[in-house]
């Protein structure tokens, strides 16, 4: 009785969070950590896009869980295993360097794929985070959008982790600027359609400020300490 509870939580909380978002926002439900049973059981209750953190996890889980569901890469993405997701992955939401972006479009090209990428903004500017600094996203994404088989769709940023929601709120701001003085420079090569911000703390100040993916974990399975194995 135990397990059928926590099943049946995860479809609630799926539910619950695709009623109360507004139509439009795509949610991706973060599966790091997370079983199978778990992830099918969000994919039963109407999530459609699966957010994975690492490579090794995202072939383990990509073996068992198969179907209609899209697969996002949202961790830091290592130049050399790029080649181990390019097939199976339908966007890469954290690209942030030249060196990357050329890896991911070489690999891309040998499968004769284009594959859609977010530009991953360091809106805390926080030395040792990911994400291109938001002063120089213009021209890397200039850099990026010759590139032939990426296709340049968005934004995506973390924020520094806070304990209050209100903390992330200057960063979701400036990332929403940045994507529109990008889509009014209009790149050649570049559309600026989605903007990647808020988690379990913050998607609530991340819809406010534009946001139109929440990346969602913690609300769709639980605690990560807690979940049940
Ligand atoms: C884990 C993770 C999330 C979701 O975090 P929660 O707080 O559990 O909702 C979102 N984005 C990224 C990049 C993550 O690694």
């Amino acid at each position: 009785m135990e397990k059928y509870g926590a099943e049946c939580m995860i479809t609630d909380n799926v539910k619950k969070l695709l009623d109360e978002i507004p139509e439009g926002v795509a949610v991706v439900a973060a599966a790091k950590t997370r079983e199978a049973e778990e992830i099918l059981e969000a994919i039963s209750a109407g999530i459609g896009i699966l957010g994975e953190n690492y490579v090794q996890e995202m072939l383990r889980v990509q073996e068992q869980v198969k179907g209609e569901v899209k697969w996002h890469f949202i961790g830091h993405l290592q130049t050399n295993k790029v080649r181990k997701i390019v097939a199976g992955c339908d966007m890469i939401q954290t690209v942030d360097s030249l060196r990357l972006a050329r890896e991911i479009d070489k690999r891309c090209s040998a499968i004769e794929k284009v594959i859609p990428i977010l530009i991953e903004i360091n809106s805390g500017r926080e030395p040792q985070k990911a994400g291109v600094m938001p002063e120089d996203a213009v021209d890397l994404i200039k850099e990026i959008a010759v590139f032939p088989n990426l296709s340049i769709q968005g934004l995506m940023t973390m924020g520094p982790l806070a304990g209050d929601p209100e903390d992330a709120r200057p960063y979701f701001v400036e990332t929403r600027k940045l994507f529109d003085q990008l889509k009014e420079s209009d790149i050649p090569g570049v559309e600026m359609k989605t903007l990647s911000m808020g988690m379990t703390n913050s998607y609530l100040v991340a819809l406010e400020e534009g946001s139109n993916m929440i990346r969602i974990g913690t609300l769709i399975f639980g605690p990560r300490a807690c979940s049940l194995n």
